[in-house]
Formats: C-alpha cells, sequence, structure tokens
C-alpha cells in the first residue's frame, strides 16, 4: 500500500461511489474487453467431425471444416483471436506430425489465415501431441522410463516453429519449458525469413493438476512419469521471474502465465517486474470446475467466469486465454 493520504470517516465514505451503476463504472479501475480474449482450439484430421471432449462440455476435437465455422462465429461475436492444438493421426518418437508441411496445425493455418485473414492465428509449439511417449521432448530411454533431453529438443521445436509461420501463423507460442528453447525458436525464425513473427512464450507453466481434462482433449497424456522435470514447482514465484526474464531476454515478445486463477499473484509480479505484453491461460480444469458448478445449480456460470477473467486482469493480465471466450463474448455484448 502506498503512502499516499487516505480520506478518513465521517469525511470519507468509500460508499458514496457505489450508489448507482453508472458512478461504479466511472470509478471502475479495470475493464474486460472482448479484444482481449484468445479462444483455444483442438484440431484433427477429417471432415464434419466434432468430438465432444466430456471433461469439457462445449469444447470438441474439430475437423478444419468444422473449425472455420466455429471460428468464424467466434471472429462474429469480436475475438480476434485463437490459439491453435493439433491432434495427428500418428505419432512417433521424433514428433515428425509437429513440424510435417502438411502437418494438422499447418493445414489449418492456412485454411483459417485464407478464410478469415484478419483472425489472428496463435499456434501452441510442442511435440507432446505428436510423441508416441506423450512428452514434451525427445525421451533418453533409461531403467525409470526415461530422460527429457533438453538441448536436442530445441532443434525440433525450432522447427516447428518455423512451419507455423511458414504456413501463415501470426505468432508462435512455445509451451514445451525446455531451457533455451525461445533463443532456438527465435533465431531459426530470423534465419527463414520470419523475423517479423512474434514469440509468446508460455514462461511461466507450472506442472499443474488444473491440466487434468486438456490431457483428454489434446490426448497427450505422457506414458510414463509427469512433467514435474521441466514444468515448474507451484510453491515457486521468485523462480517463475527468472524464468520470465531468460525468456524476455532471448526475445519473447509475450510472456505467458499458466494456470491463471490459482496464479495471479505470479501474474501481478510479472507484470509489475517487466512491464510485458502479459497472457493469463484460464486451463481446461478452471473452466471445467465452473461448467460443472453450473451444470449443478450451485453458481452462475456467467457471474463467475467475468469475475474470474476480470481478477487475471486486474492482476495485471493484458491478454485472455479462455475456452469461454465465444460466451464472454456474447455476454459482453450484453452488458
Ligand atoms: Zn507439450
Amino acid at each position: 500500500m502506498s503512502l499516499h493520504p487516505v480520506g478518513r470517516f465521517p469525511a470519507y465514505r468509500p460508499r458514496r461511489l457505489r450508489q448507482s451503476a453508472a458512478l461504479r463504472r466511472l470509478v471502475s479501475e479495470t475493464e474486460l474487453n472482448v479484444s482481449q480474449l484468445v479462444l483455444p482450439f483442438f484440431v484433427r484430421t477429417g471432415r464434419n467431425q466434432r468430438k465432444p471432449i466430456g471433461s469439457m462440455p462445449g469444447v470438441f476435437q474439430l475437423s478444419i471444416d468444422e473449425l472455420q465455422r466455429d471460428a468464424t462465429r467466434a471472429h462474429a461475436l469480436g475475438v480476434p483471436a485463437v490459439l491453435l492444438f493439433g491432434i495427428p493421426d500418428t505419432k512417433d518418437a521424433k514428433a515428425s506430425g509437429a513440424y510435417a508441411r502438411n502437418g494438422i496445425v499447418q493445414q489449418a493455418v492456412r485454411a483459417l489465415k485464407q478464410e478469415l485473414p484478419d483472425l489472428l492465428v496463435i499456434t501452441d509449439v510442442c511435440l507432446c501431441e505428436y510423441m508416441s511417449h506423450g512428452h514434451c521432448g525427445i525421451v533418453h530411454a533409461d531403467k525409470r522410463g526415461g530422460k527429457i533431453l533438453n538441448d536436442p529438443t530445441l532443434k525440433l521445436l525450432a522447427r516447428t516453429a518455423a512451419s507455423h509461420a511458414e504456413a501463415g501463423a501470426d505468432i508462435v507460442a512455445p509451451s514445451d519449458m525446455m531451457d533455451g528453447r525461445v533463443r532456438a525458436i527465435r533465431e531459426e525464425l530470423d534465419r527463414t525469413g520470419f523475423a517479423d513473427t512474434p514469440i509468446m512464450s508460455y514462461a511461466a507453466k507450472f506442472a499443474s493438476a488444473f491440466y487434468g481434462p486438456f490431457r483428454e482433449a489434446a490426448e497427450s497424456t505422457p506414458k510414463f512419469g509427469d512433467r514435474r522435470s521441466y514444468q515448474m514447482h507451484a510453491a515457486n514465484a521468485n523462480e517463475a521471474l527468472r524464468e520470465v526474464a531468460l525468456d524476455i531476454e532471448e526475445g519473447a515478445d509475450i510472456i505467458m502465465v499458466k494456470p491463471a486463477l490459482a496464479y495471479l499473484d505470479i501474474i501481478h509480479r510479472v507484470k509489475t517486474d517487466f512491464g510485458y505484453p502479459t497472457a493469463a491461460y484460464a486451463v481446461s480444469a478452471e473452466y471445467s470446475m465452473v461448467k460443472a458448478a453450473a451444470a449443478k445449480g450451485w453458481i452462475d456460470e456467467r457471474a463467475v467466469t467475468l469475475e474470474s477473467l476480470l481478477a487475471m486482469r486486474r492482476a495485471g493480465a493484458d491478454i485472455l486465454i479462455t475456452y469461454a471466450a465465444r460466451e464472454v463474448a456474447q455476454w459482453l455484448r450484453e452488458k
């Protein structure tokens, strides 16, 4: 709290400025706007495919034609950006599908940019969905299952990011949490003629139980072990700031904190300390918990969703990645 003078009761009565909706709006410190929203999508092969994700009501794995339909609807409501995750038909130990010229994400990017040139298409850059073992990096097998190799993975990530840029992605978003990957990606983008493609780095990505429903959606559950040797420990905030500092030094343009609601302190510190464009990812369980409680009639879905997103904004987030982006856009219109 700053040491500026503040009024005292009874001369100062904070309730004076809460007496009407117009007054409350006039002194509102934080605003939620449709221009801040990013809607994630899961894209798969085929036609007319809408495979519901059981733990995320209203979210589907979509074939590209269906993706175009849903993205068009979201864009018409004012949602300016989408974030793509790919579900390939086949997986291997080199994640070939991640950087294939005709990979599922590359095809989806081309289709979206052709249909909706003004829609910002952000691509998740990772290998887990394309690896037979489901980890975000190359695995060296050992007795305990395997070790995730950092440096050899960087090349594949860089190649993946460049292939997304080549397909027309507006922003690439590495989510793997390997050390040094932002630099590797920046160098590869610059080398291949994409110096103007921004990087939105999942800089402070925590090993979180809130990712549960996403695993079903992206079919990316690791076959052995977990992701705690690369994603961050939930106990650490100072380390998150070091991760962010590293990514900024390596060339990140936008910084992301993931998950969002349980990590508002991190969002606040990142925004305060670095002042970079900051994204908050309201992850799958944040969405599913609201949906489940609302379905039971225990909470007001709209009010809880809007309040949660406003809290992320208040903490310092400029960009809000949420599976509820379409509903939120609709609600903001009705307000
Ligand atoms: Zn991954």
